[in-house]
């Protein structure tokens, strides 16, 4: 892991850096969020719903600054970090509008007693947060659980160190009690010291399947409960009756969002013959008519990466996917520029022993995959370690359907793609990880399902 540093991608400028707590800072950290906990227990959720209707009111007022922390440290482009400010204010919402009924006693039908399960909070999580969404996938874990009564200590991204610091500052300026969210700067030990520690119940992450596993690895070996949001290979699939127009609009997005660094992203295009040509001509457009700059400036639609090191990363698994038989239908032309960006690119003849046919490309790289038909596209979805979400394209929602609930994914979108609310779980199966983020689901991820039965008396 690098230093946690800000580092602007546009410009390469470091504008702050961050230093490891110390053993007394991560001592007084897990002490505070403990005892909150313990206050908590005997608090309903009921009595946090106005607090958290204020960090959506304090995210709202702070909506410039926090755009522009977050466009500055990992280069994402101005509109899309306010897009993701006012998606974090209705998830906010949501939880302290829904949070206290979801989690209302839950009576069970039987024969033996008068029975019901509580659903209780089990004490401190920790977050461990990638740096693609700086806000909104810490808003997923922290908003259920503040509802629920789950004080959370975040681990950022070491590359959005100011966002995490920007979002500890909101939520504590909304009157949110110490400890609710502690942000701290801890190395890769240091985590793993405080997830074995007796006060962390549950550790969340969402990133890689290098950092999953390995976080992961240390929450078994401690016992504790985790939920990983790993990577996606996403398919796209393109159905012979796709209707032009919702397919275009769908491709519009599709793999650019985000300059491709969504886990989400559509990154494996999957299209029937009778189609093929009006797709990757739909494709070829997208990505030509991108216009590289400054993600701070609203006309830009190209921004960099969002580090250095990730267009290295990128720039070694496309030479690899190329030396293994990919050929290019498109690229960007070169980018004069010193900031991270990366060339879209769009490849076919990905075969399946070529070693990214299994593999993420992180970036604006899209593979596309001509099929016979239906079977043969999701045969070719499913043909592979992730199972993220996916996309079917089709005008007889009936049969995208039928389609949808054969791809071995956790989330099926049709006539569309990426999509987040409050009350859409979030989530995926294989090498994508397990658990469930916002929804109801993602409500009880760290909740006890505690039993409760009175047995009838003589
Ligand atoms: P990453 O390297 O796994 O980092 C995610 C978080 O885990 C960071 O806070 C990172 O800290 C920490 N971390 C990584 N390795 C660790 C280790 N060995 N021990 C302790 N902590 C560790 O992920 P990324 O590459 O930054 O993020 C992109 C990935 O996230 C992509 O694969 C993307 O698909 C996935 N993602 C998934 C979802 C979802 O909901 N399923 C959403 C968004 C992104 P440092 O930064 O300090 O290394």
């Amino acid at each position: 892991m690098a230093k946690y540093q800000s580092i602007n991608p546009y410009t390469n400028e470091t504008f702050a850096s961050y230093d490891n707590p110390t053993a007394e800072q991560i001592e007084d950290a897990l002490n505070l969020t403990d005892a909150l906990y313990h206050k908590w227990r005997h608090e309903g959720p009921e009595t946090r719903t106005a607090t958290l209707h204020k960090v959506a009111d304090g995210l709202r007022e702070h909506k410039k600054e926090m755009a522009e922390i977050m466009t500055r440290e990992m280069g994402k482009m101005i509109g899309e970090s306010e897009g993701e400010v006012d998606l974090c204010v209705s998830i906010c919402d949501y939880f302290a509008e829904k949070g206290p009924e979801l989690l209302k006693p839950e009576p069970i039908d039987t024969k033996l007693g008068d029975a019901y399960y509580l659903k209780q909070a089990t004490g401190v999580i920790m977050a461990c947060e990638p740096w693609n969404f700086p806000l909104y996938q810490v808003i997923r874990v922290f908003a259920p659980n503040f509802i629920v009564g789950n004080p959370i200590i975040l681990k950022h991204a070491h590359n959005v160190p100011g966002s995490a610091a920007l979002i500890a500052k909101i939520i504590k300026q909304a009157g949110a009690p110490e400890g609710s969210l502690i942000n701290m700067y801890p190395s890769y030990d240091q985590l793993d010291q405080m997830i074995a520690d007796p006060r962390i119940q549950g550790v969340a992450l969402t990133g890689s399947e290098r950092g999953g596993s390995s976080v992961a690895e240390n929450a078994g070996k401690n016992l504790k409960k985790s939920t990983m949001e790993l990577g996606g290979n996403d398919a796209f699939i393109i159905l012979d009756d796709a209707d032009p127009e919702v397919l275009k609009q769908a491709l519009s997005s599709a793999r650019t969002y985000n300059d491709g660094q969504v886990c989400t992203s559509s990154k494996r295009i999957i299209v029937v013959k009778s189609r093929y040509e009006e797709t990757i001509h739909e494709l070829k457009k997208v990505f030509s008519s991108l216009k590289a700059g400054d993600p701070l400036d609203p006309s830009t639609t190209l921004p960099p990466l969002n580090s250095q090191g990730a267009k290295d990363k990128l720039t070694k698994q496309l030479d690899g996917a190329l030396a293994g038989g990919a050929k290019i239908l498109y690229q960007y032309p070169e980018i004069d520029s010193d900031g991270a960006f990366f060339r879209p690119t769009i490849l076919t003849n990905v075969d399946r022993d070529n070693p990214a046919f299994d593999q993420e490309f992180f970036g604006p790289v899209a593979t596309v995959y001509e099929v016979e038909d239906e079977d043969a596209a999701i045969a070719l979805a499913n043909d592979s370690s992730y199972g993220l979400g996916s996309s079917v394209i089709s005008s007889n929602i009936k049969r995208a359907q039928n389609v949808a609930a054969q791809i071995e994914t956790g989330m099926s979108v049709i006539n569309g793609t990426w999509i987040s609310s409050g009350e859409l779980p979030f989530g995926g199966v294989k090498k994508s990880g397990y658990g469930r983020e916002l929804s109801d689901l993602g409500l009880m991820a760290f909740v006890n399902q505690h039993l409760v039965i009175s047995m009838p008396t003589k």
